[in-house]
């Protein structure tokens, strides 16, 4: 979505947004997505649609920048969980019902693998414009995020599949019934998750952070963070762009594979189709099927692939893959010492600490590690590595080739007995 900035007229500084900070009884002064609205100028103040999301904090994390390796006070955590739905969807989600209701949609459809699905599911339930159809793959779908479609009363359809599956599904649906589609394929949504960005530097006081570090299922948080930076910086509101790393489950690796393993880039819009169309075909000969404990970016082809290759572009990127192994252990380190996430969030932290040991990011560097998800939004996967039932583990982790848990934190059993219980807590503590 490009705009006619003479047009739209933004403002000539960031400081212009420390203005709404005052006006907090104004919804879209409120909200964290539409306190930017001159950034994203598509829709007139009296239409915008919000629930007041974008209420984000960036956290200064020194325990988990000690495990990723920078310095104190150099590793923050843009903590997206705080969201209403829980998740950094909800920047996007109110972007698109602000466009789905400008022309007049009654329906609204999405294929997801939980957040997506629970953000319509609470916009439309919130809100009453809309009636929520979800479809999510069996079995693929963590339990906090089922539970919130469920109790908000979307209309779920079950398929038989994964994630790619339920995709091309609601995309054929959609078009047949004329239901409004939100998946990231929507470009309104990714004007809205531009807004994360903002929300950062504005935290920074508007300074530019040496890296942001997101993880890589769909790509439109990627692709959204490059347009916001290409475009600040066109306006002259920043002087540099910062680097990006977009960090892929090595489980789910689509992005590893094309941009880092076979060189595969944006090319001023003529990436090598050649290449991609070469790499999916395999992928589909060899069945080859995602497969993480990240279940939020566990995703085979994703949707946003040519505008990530073009936000890489812009912000000098590199991509990784985190392995399931390094993915909950970084999880882990967020919940003891940021404000906890799911898995997918985790991959950002545990690509971070990948980079600091290549040298790639250096130990003085600011660096900016997204939290996608709320930490309840999965508890199975945070039960698993924590407990002390070795079957529970082995089923939920270890059949994902996760070998240990090394930072668990076990709970201790101990009789009811007051005696042994004092006891317990005296050699423990
Ligand atoms: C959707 C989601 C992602 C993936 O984001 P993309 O923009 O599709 O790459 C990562 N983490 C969480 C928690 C998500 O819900």
């Amino acid at each position: 979505m490009a705009y006619d900035w003479d047009k739209a007229r933004p403002p000539d500084s960031l400081r212009f947004f420390e203005s709404k900070w005052a006006k907090r009884s104004d919804p879209l002064a409120y909200s964290g997505v539409w306190r930017f609205r001159e950034l994203l100028p598509f829709a007139a103040p009296e239409s915008v649609v919000t629930i007041g999301e974008g209420q984000t904090q960036l956290q200064c994390a020194d325990a988990v920048a000690k495990f990723v390796g920078v310095k104190p006070g150099r590793l923050f955590l843009q903590y997206e969980g705080m969201n209403p739905s829980g998740s950094f969807k909800d920047n996007g989600m109110s972007a698109a019902f602000t466009h789905a209701r400008a022309i007049g949609a009654r329906r609204a459809a999405c294929a997801s693998t939980g957040n997506t699905s629970a953000s319509l599911a609470l916009y439309c339930c919130v809100t009453g414009l809309m009636r929520a159809v979800i479809f999510v793959g069996s079995g693929k779908i963590a339990y906090g995020k089922l539970a919130q479609a469920l109790d908000y009363g979307a209309l779920t359809i079950q398929i038989a599949g994964d994630f790619d599956d339920a995709m091309q599904r609601v995309k054929q649906v959609s078009q047949r019934l004329g239901i409004y589609l939100v998946n990231s394929v929507n470009p309104f949504r990714l004007e809205g998750q531009k807004t994360i960005m903002l929300r950062v530097l504005e935290a920074l006081r508007w300074e530019v952070p040496d890296w942001i570090v997101c993880p890589g299922g769909n790509l439109g948080n990627a692709s959204a963070f490059g347009k916001a930076f290409a475009e600040l910086l066109e306006l002259g509101l920043i002087p540099r762009v910062p680097r990006l790393a977009v960090v892929n489950a090595a489980g789910a690796d689509t992005l590893y594979q094309l941009y880092h393993v076979r060189g595969v880039r944006w090319n001023d819009g003529e990436p090598d189709a050649a290449a991609i169309d070469g790499f999916f075909a395999d992928m589909d000969r060899q069945k080859r099927r995602a497969e993480t404990i990240a279940s939020a970016i566990e995703i085979n082809r994703p949707v946003n692939l040519f505008k990530c290759l073009r936000a890489l572009a812009v912000c000098d990127g590199v991509v990784r893959e985190a392995t399931d192994q390094q993915i909950m252990d970084a999880k882990s380190r967020v919940g003891a010492g940021g404000y906890g996430c799911e898995p997918a969030s985790a991959a950002s932290v545990a690509g971070a600490k990948l980079l600091v040991e290549e040298g790639v990011i250096g130990a003085d560097e600011r660096v900016v590690c997204i939290l996608t998800g709320h930490q309840l939004k999965d508890p199975t996967a945070t039960v698993a590595y924590h407990t002390t039932d070795q079957d529970q583990f082995n089923k939920v982790l270890g059949s994902r080739g996760v070998k240990r848990a090394a930072f668990a934190n076990r709970a201790v059993e101990v009789a009811n007995d007051l005696d042994e219980i004092i006891r317990a807590i005296q050699l423990y503590s």
